[in-house]
């Protein structure tokens, strides 16, 4: 949903990104951002993209700057409560292969069928393997869609 300060979808993903960046993750690849029809029932669009960061140390500690920017951005007060969610900052993939513990696994659970997801990540890394099965981010892709659009 639109930001009152940002705008709206493709250019909140632009400004959290630069945060990111500010936040101490250097972007060392960016795709472009694609627009998407939701997932849900709802009539709103999403706006995705995938980056490269560099983050010297351990995942839980970027997961924790992405929720920060996600809390400064991705949400809105209305009246007393707080309003839907603008923004989703997830970790796909790490250079150190799996990470599991309460809190955050990589690589991020649904990413092999999330086409918005598979889609952009082609276009910064797409030979960046995936530990569980092995198969880099251009073939998971080729897989997801082919398999989409075989006859029944
Ligand atoms: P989805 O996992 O389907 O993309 P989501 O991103 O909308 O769902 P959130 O509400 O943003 O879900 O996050 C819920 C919790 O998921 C976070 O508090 C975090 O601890 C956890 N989590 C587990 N793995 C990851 C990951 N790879 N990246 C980001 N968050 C993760
Ligand atoms: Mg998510
Ligand atoms: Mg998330």
């Amino acid at each position: 949903m639109p930001h009152s300060r940002h705008g709206g979808p493709r250019d909140v993903l632009i400004a959290a990104l630069a945060a990111v960046e500010a936040a101490g993750a250097p972007v060392e690849a960016r795709s472009p951002v694609i627009e998407s029809a939701p997932l849900g029932p709802s009539r709103r669009r999403y706006a995705n993209g995938v980056a490269v960061v560099h983050w010297a140390g351990d995942p839980p500690g970027l997961l924790a700057l992405l929720q920060q920017v996600e809390h400064d951005f991705g949400r809105i007060r209305r009246g007393a409560r707080w309003g839907a969610r603008t923004l989703d900052l997830d970790i796909v993939l790490w250079e150190g292969g799996c990470w599991s513990d309460d809190a955050l696994t990589i690589p991020h659970r649904e990413f092999r069928t999330r086409d918005f997801v598979l889609g952009p990540a082609r276009a910064v890394a797409p030979r960046w393997r995936d530990p569980l099965t092995g198969l880099c981010v251009q073939h998971l892709h080729t897989r997801l869609t082919r398999r989409r659009r075989a006859p029944r």
